[in-house]
């Protein structure tokens, strides 16, 4: 994607003369390169950089480059059918060798016949949205009745692929892992359970004694149990926001009134460390501009990731009895919920691109 910023500078004498010297030179290889009958940038440099160099040792070679490869442009764009001119104050061309930028000091370095100057550049609340963007180019004109200069930054910025746009990660738990995701990375939690498990012996042990001692070590406890989780959840969603994907695809976990829930959805409703995990992938995943899709968790386990039929769920292995895949169940689960979200994503870019995400049928 490319923008430009456009800024007003004050009248500076040095750029206004540089304006006008560098169009009276570009008019003059413009000349040349149509009495050639070229427009290409190595012939009309061979016809007229020396001799453009000895008349004006005031134009560094760099700006003759640039001016060159202007007027080329100029000639290729009519054909070389007639001779375009450049008037006094018409814009002239910066490159990455003639100028550079430091918008965030506010600050411009450009070529001038006197050599480099700096000039403080006053950057407009609305453009100071592209101030990460890479600068590749600017143009320099002089708008001689109001007495300003007028400096327009062509920035970029890069446009993620279509491909990439779509990409979707789907995060399932599972009972031996706290985390999978579609992209095959598992996150164990054996580390997780023994920890709580000694938490929870711990914790009957002192329910037990009931003194008052007890009780104070029980709340101690209690709080380090929790960070212990807190600092787990926080690392682990880093590594989930980080992989190379936009959109992050979750099971939405809602009670709903009158029916009732698998014994799936029931143990990750009732597992707080989890739904922590899902909240950290969220705020983390917003910091980094990327979407979180919360997906409705329905056949999530028991649906094929390859052929979409039915499956059968023996012990952590997923059967599928109408194309013969297998697959590690958790593992299966999230890529059903990849799935989900990247339906759910394409019937969003098809309707209204920027629209908060709705729950998936
Ligand atoms: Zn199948």
């Amino acid at each position: 994607m490319q923008r430009t910023i456009k800024l007003s500078l004050p009248r500076n004498d040095f750029l206004v003369k540089t304006i006008e010297l560098y169009n009276r030179v570009c008019n003059e290889v413009l000349r040349v390169g149509f009495g050639a009958r070229t427009y290409n940038k190595n012939k009309v440099h061979r016809l007229t950089y020396y001799g453009v160099r000895q008349k004006y040792p005031m134009l560094q070679s760099s700006m003759i480059q640039c001016l060159r490869d202007q007027a080329c442009d100029m000639l290729k764009h009519v054909k070389l059918k007639s001779l375009p001119k450049k008037k006094r104050y018409s814009a002239i061309r910066y490159n990455q060798r003639t100028f550079k930028p430091y918008l965030k000091r506010g600050i411009v370095s450009l070529c001038t016949i006197h050599g480099r100057i700096k000039v403080a550049v006053n950057i407009p609340e609305y453009f100071r949205q592209y101030l990460n963007w890479k600068v590749k180019s600017a143009t320099l004109s002089f708008d001689a009745p109001i007495q300003k200069l007028r400096l327009h930054l062509t920035v970029k910025n890069e446009t993620p692929s279509k491909l990439e746009r779509l990409s979707v990660l789907g995060v399932d738990s599972g009972i031996l892992n706290h985390a999978v995701l579609s992209n095959n990375v598992f996150f164990a939690s054996n580390h997780i359970r023994n920890v709580k498990g000694r938490y929870q012996h711990l914790r009957q042990k002192l329910q037990a004694k009931g003194t008052r001692s007890a009780k104070r070590l029980l709340r101690k406890r209690s709080g380090r149990e929790k960070r212990f989780m807190a600092n787990i959840n926080h690392r682990i969603a880093k590594l989930i926001v980080n992989q190379p994907f936009n959109m992050i695809a979750l099971e939405k976990l809602r009670v709903k009134k009158g029916k009732k829930n698998g014994k799936r959805f029931n143990r990750k409703l009732g597992n707080w460390a989890w739904r922590q995990l899902q909240c950290y992938i969220e705020y983390k995943a917003e910091a980094l501009g990327k979407t979180i899709a919360y997906v409705n968790p329905a056949y999530t386990s028991k649906t094929c990731s390859r052929c979409g039929q039915r499956g059968i769920r023996k012990g952590l292995i997923f059967k599928c009895p109408h194309c013969g895949f297998e697959l590690n169940a958790d593992l299966n689960a999230a890529r059903n919920i990849a799935q989900k979200g990247k339906a759910l994503l394409g019937r969003l870019l098809v309707n209204e691109p920027y629209a908060p995400l709705q729950y998936a049928s």
